[in-house]
């Protein structure tokens, strides 16, 4: 069918079923510029799951925007419309529980290739001020090329680089610089933003800062993020990455708080990045997230002498340059002295700092090539505050788990201090709290191990979050998901959600934005009412 005819069909379909005002003519505005609005299956159906693939929901149409001038005229299209749509945007549909999607709306697809795609702003760099202006659809990786023709690179990452700027920035973006340069939403100096009444707004600090604030971190409710100005540093050449095991919890995360105390010294007196990880079975170790071991030689828990319970790996790197290589050694061998690791337990790797950043995709493509890619992920992702996170080892890791992960688990301490509180995330009280996500990955047709079938595995989740309620300790969910406007404003607690509220009316008021997040009950229809209570 022609294109033509195909776009006055979505936009007939559109005014029959949401109310759109004015005339097919004025609608047909959403497709100047480049932007195209579709109904084709293919479209549809990909705009209706996400990585979780877990749930599902169909939008009525698919927008392919040019600019943020195309962004505007559906938000505004949505907002004038006498019933109201859902309008989510869709960065690389990399959530977990359905948060891109728009039931009986549209799905704004920032990302992703295409006509319109073609007609939108490259990332641009300004090297003397340290900045770049991308996209909110770009994927970090194609804002990491772009930055490193120029010799810089973003500041704070995600372990995952397929990932756009607006759908981290929603979030907050965090990996092992976090507790140095905080999570990603603290390196952004401006936005531009398309509100839910379709306004365009440039905010920072300076300018329009309450929008500013509420956008980062804000779960796509108050915006569409349509640029970003995101801060730059030199990027090194090549890192040093370094894993050390434990089988005391106690000395590992002393050491990992000790490691990320030192955010303040200068750089040769700090490592780069700091994570960690809990093997709870033999097999993790040489996980689909460690590209670091060999698959030629693996590494046996059973031969580094510990006793098989469970094991922790501290994973630590040192960016240089080719230049300072002869100093790089005694700079990891200083910081290293004084941690309390098994001491047959050091493995180490030297790699070029792009393939570091990279290093989940590498994974990625392994796991595609078995079909072991696209299946559900049932991921639960908490911060724990320090003060309870021996409490949750002994609970959940030599616990609920019992002796099987079914995916990576990943645990590293972050510093509040590196978290702007204005912003519209929501973190623990204590000044250091810990990342433990839990990134398990379950049988597609729920045969095989019944330890990887999806209901096992979100039965642990649920018993996770109960006990940790029961034991009062205060996590708090990233990339949270709830179902009911209690469990949300429980999530914020009340003066968070107080201000998160405020922000909804005033930036988008008829709840237009990012429906799939089910924390706001919008007037209009096609929308799963029943999960959330008003
Ligand atoms: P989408 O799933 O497309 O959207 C997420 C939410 O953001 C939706 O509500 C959507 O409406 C909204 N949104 C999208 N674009 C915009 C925009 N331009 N403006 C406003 N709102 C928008 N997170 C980390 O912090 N650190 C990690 O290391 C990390 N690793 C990951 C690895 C994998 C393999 C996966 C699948 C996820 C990982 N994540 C990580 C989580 C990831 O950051 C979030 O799920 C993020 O939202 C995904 O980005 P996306 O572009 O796919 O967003």
């Amino acid at each position: 069918m022609a294109p033509r005819f195909l776009l006055a069909l979505a936009i007939c379909k559109l005014i029959i079923t949401v109310g759109l005002n004015g005339e097919p003519t004025e609608l047909l505005q959403l497709c100047v510029g480049g932007g195209r609005l579709s109904m084709e299956r293919v479209d549809v159906e990909s705009a209706s799951l996400d990585f979780g693939m877990m749930s599902r929901a169909e939008p009525l149409a698919v927008y392919h925007p040019s600019s943020a001038d195309d962004v505007a005229r559906l938000v505004r299209a949505a907002y004038e419309s006498s019933r109201g749509f859902a309008v989510s945007a869709r960065g690389h549909g990399h959530s977990i529980n359905g948060q891109a999607q728009a039931a009986g709306g549209v799905v704004l697809k920032m990302s992703g290739a295409g006509p319109a795609a073609q007609s939108r702003p490259a990332p641009r760099v300004a090297a003397e001020e340290r900045y770049v202006d991308a996209w909110g659809g770009e994927l970090w990786i194609d804002v990491l090329r772009s930055t490193l023709e120029r010799g810089l690179a973003p500041k704070s990452w995600t372990d995952y680089l397929y990932l756009s700027v607006g759908g981290t920035l929603s979030n907050g973006g965090i990996s092992g610089q976090a507790f140095n340069h905080g999570p990603q939403i603290s390196n952004v100096y401006e936005l531009d933003v398309v509100t839910g009444k379709g306004d365009i707004v440039t905010c920072s600090e300076e300018k329009n800062s309450q929008l500013f604030h509420a956008v980062l971190g804000g779960l796509g409710q108050f915006g569409i993020i349509t640029r970003a100005r995101i801060a730059l540093e030199p990027a090194p050449q090549r890192v040093r990455w370094i894993r050390v095991l434990y089988s005391n919890f106690s000395s590992f995360t002393r050491d990992q708080e000790y490691l990320t105390s030192l955010h303040g010294e200068p750089a040769s007196k700090k490592f780069d990045y700091v994570e960690g990880f809990v093997i709870v079975d033999e097999g993790l170790i040489n996980n689909w997230r460690s590209s670091f071991f060999s698959p030629r030689n693996p590494v046996k828990i059973s031969s580094l002498g510990t006793d098989g319970g469970v094991l922790y790996c501290l994973e630590v790197t040192k960016n240089y340059d080719e230049s300072k290589a002869d100093t790089v050694d005694q700079e990891v061998e200083y910081l290293l002295k004084d941690l309390d690791f098994i001491p047959t337990s050091v493995f180490t790797t030297d790699i070029p700092y792009v393939d570091f950043l990279d290093r989940v995709h590498k994974a990625e493509s392994k796991l595609r090539a078995k079909n072991l890619w696209d299946v559900p992920h049932p991921w639960l992702n908490l911060f724990v505050p320090r003060s309870r996170i021996a409490d949750f080892d002994r609970g959940v890791f030599k616990g609920i788990l019992g002796d099987k992960a079914s995916g990576p688990i990943l645990i590293y301490p972050m510093n509040k201090n590196k978290w702007d509180q204005r912003s519209s995330v929501v973190t623990p009280e204590e000044d250091v709290f810990y990342l433990v996500a839990l990134l398990r990955s379950a049988t597609v047709d729920g045969s095989g191990d019944a330890s990887r079938r999806l209901e096992h595995l979100a039965d642990q989740n649920r018993r996770i979050l109960k006990f940790c309620g029961d034991e009062g300790i205060e996590v708090k969910q990233y990339l949270p998901h709830y179902s009911t406007r209690e469990e949300w404003a429980g999530h914020f607690g009340d003066d968070k959600w107080a201000r998160f509220y405020q922000n909804k009316m005033e930036f988008d008021p008829k709840q237009i934005l990012s429906t799939g997040q089910r924390i706001f009950k919008p007037d209009f229809g096609f929308y799963p009412n029943d999960a959330v209570s008003s």
